[in-house]
């Protein structure tokens, strides 16, 4: 079995034995195969379902938002990120959760598995760190590295920078990365090639709204996009409700995304939606030096006033 799964249910014995906690959330086997699911154990022999592997794409930040209860969560470096910025907008306070901290080593994009396998996969398994999955008469192996999802490539925070328990020794980070590379050569471009760019990439958009249930960030009781009175948007797939939907979002994320990646995991469409957040995550981080989710201690950029703010536009 794997060690972090080991841990992992022994703390969350010993937190709900001892009644520290009335929940531990974490991750159980999902129904398919590299997919786990969201899993709430409230007594010592429910710990004994949780896992650890490279399959917990789902941000568990997300289930925290207005909490009355003691709760327990296992967390990566992007959902302690998360938690940290629920504690930061008070949705939940610090001594009401118990940080059980896993160092990272990125989770798996079961798209890029199926893009290489093409066939229906029906077991996968995970050891020296290569993927072996199998399926109808075949059996293949891969790297891990090779299927990692993308926003884990450039992850800088894979430990989580708040905790109460780590499950092993942390991890070493990854150095030297640019994560924005990508989006700097993208603004070279002229503003009538970045509009087409984005027209295209949400021309598959279904207005599901996986995305923004996904995301840890969208706790508001009802989303502008919900809203009937007033209205503030169509509810339409049209062009232009689409784009006011995920700009408005993207904006509404602006120095809190923490690059988890759950909202581009959620979409059925498989749309790279990461390609809004991440261009104001850049921007956040150019013009005020922070990224979300590292202190408790530090307030956001966008909801404090400085009387020495370089820009003059408020004074
Ligand atoms: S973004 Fe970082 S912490 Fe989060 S799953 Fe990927 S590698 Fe792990
Ligand atoms: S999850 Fe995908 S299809 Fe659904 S609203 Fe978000 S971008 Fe659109
Ligand atoms: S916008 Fe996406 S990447 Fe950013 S915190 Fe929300 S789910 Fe994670």
């Amino acid at each position: 079995m794997e060690e972090r799964t080991k841990k992992i249910r022994e703390i969350a014995k010993r937190l709900l034995s001892e009644g520290r906690v009335d929940v531990v959330l974490g991750y159980r086997a999902g129904t398919v195969p590299l997919k786990n699911a969201p899993y709430f154990a409230r007594t010592p022999e429910e710990a004994e379902n949780f896992i650890w592997d490279s399959h917990g794409r789902i941000n568990l930040a997300n289930f925290l938002p207005q909490r009355q209860d003691r709760v327990a969560v296992v967390a990566k470096g992007c959902d302690a990120r998360n938690i940290v910025n629920h504690i930061v907008e008070n949705q939940i306070k610090r001594d009401q959760v118990y940080i059980i901290g896993v160092p990272c080593q990125g989770m798996i994009d079961p798209g890029l598995v199926y893009e290489r396998e093409g066939r229906l996969i029906e077991e996968a398994i995970e050891a020296d760190g290569r993927l072996i999955v199998k399926g109808q008469g075949f059996e293949t192996t891969m790297e891990r590295t090779e299927v990692l999802r993308q926003n884990c490539r450039s992850c800088a925070y894979r430990n989580p920078p708040l905790y109460d328990e780590l499950v092993t020794d942390p991890v070493p980070e990854q150095e030297g990365l640019d994560p924005y590379e990508d989006i700097k050569e993208f603004l070279t471009r002229p503003n009538s090639e970045r509009f087409d760019y984005f027209e295209k990439l949400i021309e598959p958009c279904i207005r599901c709204y996986a995305c923004r249930d996904a995301c840890p960030l969208c706790y508001c009781a009802v989303c502008f996009v919900d809203e009937h009175m007033p209205q503030w948007l169509g509810k339409s797939i049209d062009p232009r409700d689409k784009m006011t939907f995920h700009i408005l979002r993207a904006f509404h994320c602006a120095g809190r995304c923490t690059d988890c990646g759950a909202c581009e995991a959620a979409c059925p469409m498989n749309i790279k939606v990461r390609q809004f957040t991440r261009r104001l995550e850049m921007d956040v981080k150019e013009l005020y030096g922070y990224e979300a989710g590292l202190s408790p201690d530090i307030q956001p950029p966008l909801t404090v006033y400085r009387p020495d703010d370089p820009q003059d536009f408020i004074k």
